[in-house]
């Protein structure tokens, strides 16, 4: 298992080789808003673990391992913000699920995964569901932010 930092690093690669040819360690950088040196430091792990090559001016090629768990790193993140989604959730969604991807099962995730099909299949269902929500938001009722004074 990858550190959540590494998979981070990973899952980014792996969406910026979707919409580019080549992807550099300053592309990676710019995306994940870190500097060069904690990019590097990545990239050799990542390498030193067969998820990646280093090839001539600073490119980085994904080798079959890498491109197999980038893509499962990537649909993660995305069914995660997708069940945000669905459930209505006031949050930042990006943030959110970057937050939870980690900490997950994959017991945890597949059922999400279900929940999120079975909502985008039965609409009716999740109408339902939604006046539920707002229903409850309208009476005030369901757990009160102990943080809040
Ligand atoms: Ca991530």
């Amino acid at each position: 298992m990858l550190s959540p930092s590494l998979e981070d690093y990973l899952e980014e690669i792996y969406r910026f080789s979707l919409h580019n040819d080549v992807v550099r360690v300053s592309d990676i950088a710019t995306c994940l808003d870190v500097t060069m040196p904690s990019v590097n430091n990545a990239i050799r792990k990542l390498s030193s673990e067969d998820y990646l090559v280093y090839k001539k001016y600073r490119e980085l090629v994904l080798t079959d391992k890498g491109r197999r768990l980038g893509k499962f790193l990537v649909e993660r993140n995305s069914i995660l913000q997708e069940f945000l989604k669905v459930i209505y959730s006031n949050c930042d969604i990006k943030a959110e699920a970057e937050a939870m991807e980690h900490y997950l099962t994959m017991p945890s995730i597949r059922s999400i995964e279900s929940l999120v099909d079975f909502f985008e299949k039965n609409s009716a269902c999740r109408q339902k569901f939604l006046e539920h929500y707002r229903h409850r938001s309208e009476q005030g009722l369901g757990l009160v932010n102990g943080y809040r004074e």
